[in-house]
């Protein structure tokens, strides 16, 4: 069915091939794209930005005048400089280039002449007392502002600042959005929220709304747009969801019973523990959902090391017994691998079904993943799709890749929040005729129920707040880079752990082995240090002589980071240096001092799993977040609340914070998300009110054929449609 939604039209109807090849870049293919992608910031080209109010240390954007701009030879080193003094009309700052050829420095000496206004944004350092930006980016604004003719007129409107790229430049896409803005009507762009409704919560109309969000002549323009467009937001995705509510109630599942005697009884009478109350609970809640004729659809979230993957296997277990298969799905194939092995561990000959000394009710384990030998990969497909493995494990692949299972009765999904409603619609096609898998989601990133509202539409949320008793917990402590000898001690007490039998992590923000840049001599800001760096300056460290090191990172292939996990597991290399790869999920009991590098470079929740990853023994753990940022930063401060509080719940918090759901939910990586402007954790009102009126008109209406303003904005956000797109 061709589109006939003038907002779907590709952007090569309207623009010159050049331009589209460039809007490529930013993902930006259709007219809806482009009016979506808006404005990042608006800078009042009037106003010099006041310096006395940057804080040191921060990401900052200035509006600033050249006042003088020089080039002078380096005196250490090869190349020159550009230093350039920079005013807001009271002080100043230096902005400072280096260069190696002479053609770029001629470039940027000609942009900056003095008299030029610029938007400079970049880190604002010390050098020696007085601010500085070291290649910092920026943007001329115009020259001689002030006293040239043309200048009031320019100033009479705001200057958009758009997320660009090196090849799409936000003067290119302002222009991009005018041509296309300009000639739009209201057929083309019909208001989506019903006309009571606007008036209701005084919301402008759509085509009022982008034209000010991408023209504005003052500010006030622009928060009126963004309210409507983030209120828009919200209704088409939660009508959405409520379409799907709608949908799900006719959606079937075979319904898996418990039965009394079988795999899951004969694995709980051999559990070495006891369940944790909420274990009980929540085991109960999913055991209840499986006996029903409808698909499961529960998100289970709960701290680290709160015991997520027992819950998980108990239900697989009562998935096997009443003769279906379970699929686990791990975000990577180092987890993958640890599932599986700790999966048949904990089943012991359980999982040995059909085979000699195999239980009674065993069953069987198969692990397929990409690095697989070819015969092994056969053998788990082969397994998977005949029903002699009751448990595949594996990563994402399992549900995109030609993977048969001969009766899929549940999928787990582990350490995932990006299981988001487009991979859902992938599980569809896995079930046995019109019935589908039930679903578990699990995530140790406590996700607000906004959020969750906002993200999953439909899901039942169960949490776990325990954590089994005979945990000794962990201390976070943070470390100055700049003070060598607490850093030197850091490796010391590394030692003394691992003499006491006990094994390290060390993890770095980078691998090390692309053909990064080389770091600026002069420049303050230090490079991250990556994993094979640090692997080779620790290999001469004192406090490591005659200590086993492995690295592990994303780019291993799969057979030797399974090699360096079973080292690292049983102590024959008790240090692992290692990028964010063991993140999630990686169960190393033995392991009770992680060393984090750059931890500045790290999301909140991020670190948060890291050092879950130790103190999951008897032993206490510790965390030492070693940071050259500021203590008085913003990001140094994030880093002591850290340091401070090992609640996830809280740390979730402060984490959405900083970042959007969009990253926070990893849907930016498996997709883009339609959310451009809504914040789940800010705009609760919002939200609340879009569903309602969704609620409403959905149910009056299920086909909405009142509504095809709706109708369309729904079909333009439809990853269906997306796929479809991308194999045209
Ligand atoms: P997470 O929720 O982070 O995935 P895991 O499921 O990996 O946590 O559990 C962490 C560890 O705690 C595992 O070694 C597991 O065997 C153990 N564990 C789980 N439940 C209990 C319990 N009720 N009592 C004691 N130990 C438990
Ligand atoms: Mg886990």
């Amino acid at each position: 069915m061709p589109d006939t939604d003038p907002l779907l039209a590709p952007l090569k109807s309207v623009l010159d091939p050049a331009t589209v090849r460039k809007l490529a870049t930013l993902d930006l293919h259709t007219i809806d794209d482009l009016v979506r992608h808006y404005p990042r910031n608006y800078i009042d080209v009037r106003q010099l930005t006041d310096l006395a109010l940057l804080p040191l240390g921060d990401q900052v954007s200035v509006v600033l005048d050249v006042v003088s701009a020089q080039v002078r030879q380096n005196r250490s080193r090869a190349g020159s400089r550009l230093e350039v003094t920079a005013s807001d009309g009271h002080r100043t700052i230096a902005i400072v280039f280096f260069f190696t050829r002479r053609g770029p420095l001629r470039w940027h000496e000609d942009a900056l002449k003095p008299g030029t206004r610029a938007l400079f944004t970049g880190k604002l350092g010390d050098h020696g007392g007085r601010p500085q930006l070291l290649q910092p980016k920026y943007e001329v604004i115009g020259r001689d502002l002030i006293d040239d003719a043309a200048a009031e007129e320019r100033a009479s409107y705001l200057q958009v600042v758009y997320p660009a790229t090196g090849k799409a430049k936000t003067e290119l896409i302002a222009e991009a959005v005018k041509t296309v803005l300009d000639p739009l009507t209201t057929a083309d762009v019909p208001n989506v929220i019903p006309d009571a409704v606007r008036a209701e919560f005084g919301l402008q109309e759509s085509l009022e709304a982008l034209r000010n969000v991408h023209r504005p002549t003052e500010i006030e323009q622009v928060n009126a747009a963004k309210d409507t467009l983030r209120w828009e937001e919200a209704f088409v995705l939660q009508s959405t969801l409520a379409q799907r509510r709608v949908a799900a109630q006719s959606q079937r599942a075979t319904p898996r019973p418990a039965v009394e005697v079988g795999i899951r009884a004969d694995f709980e009478a051999a559990l070495p523990f006891e369940l944790t109350a909420g274990q009980v609970q929540v085991g109960g809640e999913i055991a209840h959902d499986l006996e029903k004729d409808h698909p499961m659809q529960r998100l289970l979230q709960g701290e680290v090391g709160s015991g997520k993957t027992i819950v998980a296997l108990r239900a697989m277990l009562q998935v096997i017994d009443a003769g279906g298969q379970a699929a686990l799905l791990a975000p990577t194939e180092v987890l993958a691998a640890q599932h599986a092995r700790s999966l048949r561990t904990m089943l012991g000959p359980l999982a040995e079904g059909g085979m000699l000394g195999g239980a009674a009710h065993g069953t069987q384990i198969a692990l397929l993943t990409g690095s697989l030998p070819t015969a092994a990969r056969r053998s788990a497909l082969l397994q998977a799709a005949s029903g002699e493995a009751g448990i595949v494990v594996g990563t994402h692949a399992l549900l995109s890749d030609n993977v048969t299972f001969a009766d899929l009765g549940l999928v787990v999904v582990d350490e995932q929040h990006r299981f988001g409603v487009e991979q859902r619609d992938a599980l569809r096609a896995k079930g046995v005729g019109d019935s589908i898998p039930h679903l578990l989601v699990m995530t140790a990133t406590p996700i607000p129920r906004t959020v969750a509202m906002t993200v999953f539409g439909d899901l039942e949320i169960s949490t776990l707040r325990e954590i089994p008793k005979g945990r000794a917990g962990i201390e976070s402590i943070l470390v100055p880079a700049s003070k060598p000898h607490w850093v030197d001690r850091i490796w010391h007490r590394v030692r003394e752990e691992v003499d006491a039998g006990r094994r390290a992590y060390i993890v770095c923000s980078r691998i090390g082995d692309d053909e990064e840049t080389a770091p600026e001599p002069d420049s303050e800001e230090r490079e991250p240090v990556s994993v094979i760096d640090l692997a080779e300056q620790l290999r001469d460290h004192p406090a490591f002589a005659g200590l086993e090191m492995e690295m592990l990172h994303g780019r291993l292939p799969g057979e030797e980071k399974d090699r360096v996990m079973e080292r690292f597991v049983s102590g024959e290399a008790p240090v692992l240096i290692s990028t964010t790869v063991i993140e999630v999920g990686v169960d190393v009991p033995a392991a009770t001092v992680m060393v984090i590098m750059d931890a500045d470079r790290f999301g909140v929740s991020q670190l948060h799993q890291l050092r879950g990853r130790v103190g999951r023994g008897s032993q206490p753990g510790l965390c030492l977040l070693v940071t050259s940022a500021d203590p008085d930063s913003e990001t140094g401060q994030r880093l002591a609340q850290i340091a401070a509080t090992h609640d996830g719940f809280e740390l979730a918090q402060l984490d959405l914070q900083v970042r959007r759901e969009g990253d926070v939910l990893g849907t930016a990586q498996s997709g883009r998300t339609s959310l451009r402007l809504l914040r789940a954790t800010m705009d609760v009102e919002t939200i609340a009110q879009a569903r309602n009126v969704a609620n409403t008109v959905i149910e009056a209406d299920p086909e909405l054929r009142a509504h095809p303003a709706l109708a369309a904005a729904i079909h333009r956000i439809d990853p269906e449609r997306a796929e479809f797109l991308d194999r045209t």
